[in-house]
């Protein structure tokens, strides 16, 4: 027999919906307290974040701020600011045919919401949702990822103390738990996490017709054109890679480097990393560790091809993997096969950017797409010759805090956005409103 789960979720999920039902979610200043209320848990319980994030990830202080508490702050102030305006209702233009008559265009709450978030920013991508999911006017159930154990429970104890407690429910655990949540109606199923788990979400979905929004995750490219400055380039791919210790989504997975660029930016590489991380990396405060012992073999296990540029040493008992940059990779190694999601940086040698433009599109479209060109055509071919959730150029990873630009995936990279309006956008239903008089 199968244990019994901890908590109940049809009457978690019951409990929202009666809340939902009260229509306490709907007026703008609930949704202004509630944030409020996350902003101060995030401010006045950041400690104890920082510290489950150093347990789960071994996250330095300094990034942990930056990329979980900093960027949901920013987030949420992005949507305080803007909300009112937001939600204003939008006059439609009316046919002659119909007039006199009044159209305009209301985004309505959908209900009770599901997030389910994975590990590697544990805290941002339980909150961040969270933040469109209340601006929205909705209740929702947050589902933290066992595999930042204490992160989960640091978001499981404060925010039903900070939150409306009837109206965000917490419900922790692995895939039982999940699994179980996934059987409830949902009015939204948002999804941060692989492809596999997506499908199934997808599929538990599908049996209520509820809509989801999955951010997966995939290979996002590099290129790199000749004529390039190798130093600033080499420096923020470091940046972006090695960040979490490459357990980031977006994270540059690979390189292409164009032409005769290899030989350059691979010297480049090495001294960034250098720079960056210092001769020891796994005396760097600020260099994290690799989530698990799983997690640890597959990325120690990606390392047989390719000549070592600089990194490659590991140490299990720690989950340290040093920041490590492979040259000479062919596209059949199994580096090139699968999303790395730790911090190994191939570099693939394409004669020109035509053979950079196949490489991209004969592959799965990637969550981001990065290059670094000196030439506008370059950049104006990349935009309409390729597909990706996002096309950066010049400064990896830094799309996704411009709170103005949606994030997410297409195709095997996923379905749907957020940040900012995009969030209001994808936790409300956009509702169409005609007033004819009788007259
Ligand atoms: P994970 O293992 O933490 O799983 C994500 C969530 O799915 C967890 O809450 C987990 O409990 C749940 N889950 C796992 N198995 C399940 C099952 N069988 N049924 C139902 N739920 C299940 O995280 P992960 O998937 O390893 O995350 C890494 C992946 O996520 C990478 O591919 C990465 O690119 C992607 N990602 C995408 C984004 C984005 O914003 N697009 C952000 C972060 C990570």
């Amino acid at each position: 027999m199968t244990e019994p789960l901890a908590t109940d979720p049809a009457a978690v999920v019951e409990r929202l919906r009666a809340t939902f039902r009260t229509g306490r979610t709907k007026p703008l200043a609930w949704r202004l307290d509630q944030l409020a209320a996350l902003r101060a848990m995030l401010t006045e319980q950041s400690d104890a974040f920082l510290a489950a994030l150093r347990a789960d990830l071994g996250k330095g202080a300094a990034e942990a701020y930056r990329t979980e508490v900093a960027f949901t702050v920013n987030e949420l102030d992005h949507t305080v600011k803007h909300l009112a305006g937001w939600l204003e209702p939008r006059p439609a233009a009316v046919p002659d045919a119909f007039r006199p008559a009044e159209a305009r265009v209301v985004r309505d709450p959908l209900g009770t919401v599901l997030i389910i978030a994975p590990w590697n920013y544990p805290l941002q991508l339980a909150l961040a949702p969270l933040v469109g999911a209340l601006a929205a006017g909705n209740t929702a159930v947050v589902k933290p990822s066992e595999l930042a154990p204490a992160t989960s429970a640091a978001i499981a104890r404060l925010l039903p103390r900070y939150l409306d407690p009837q109206a965000v429910a917490v419900v922790e655990g692995a895939v039982p738990e999940t699994t179980a949540l996934l059987e409830q109606r949902f009015d939204h199923i948002f999804y941060t996490g692989n492809g596999a788990v997506g499908r199934i979400v997808m599929a538990a979905a599908a049996r209520h017709l509820t809509p989801v929004t999955l951010e997966l995750g995939g290979k996002s490219p590099v290129v790199v054109d000749p004529g390039v400055d190798l130093a600033v380039t080499a420096q923020r791919i470091v940046r972006g890679k090695f960040l979490n210790a490459g357990q980031t989504c977006v994270a540059p997975d690979y390189v292409l480097a164009v032409g005769d660029t290899a030989a350059g930016l691979e010297a480049e590489l090495a001294a960034a990393v250098r720079a960056a991380h210092g001769e020891d990396p796994a005396a760097d405060p600020e260099y994290g560790r690799i989530v698990n012992e799983r997690h640890f073999d597959r990325l120690t296990g990606l390392l047989g091809e390719g000549r070592v540029v600089i990194g490659g040493g590991h140490d299990r008992a720690a989950r340290y993997l040093a920041p490590t940059v492979l040259a000479d990779v062919p596209p059949s190694a199994p580096v090139m096969r699968e999303e790395i999601f730790g911090p190994v940086l191939p570099i693939v040698t394409v004669p020109d950017l035509d053979a950079a433009i196949a490489f991209v599109n004969e592959r799965e479209k990637p969550l981001a797409l990065y290059a670094f060109t000196d030439s506008e055509d370059t950049k104006r071919r990349l935009t309409e010759e390729t597909s990706s959730g996002a096309l950066v150029f010049g400064l990896p990873v830094s799309h996704l805090a411009v709170p103005e630009l949606p994030f997410g995936g297409v195709g095997e990279s996923g379905m749907g956005r957020y940040h900012g309006e995009y969030s209001l956008d994808t936790f409300s239903h956009t509702k169409a409103v005609l007033d004819k008089p009788l007259g």
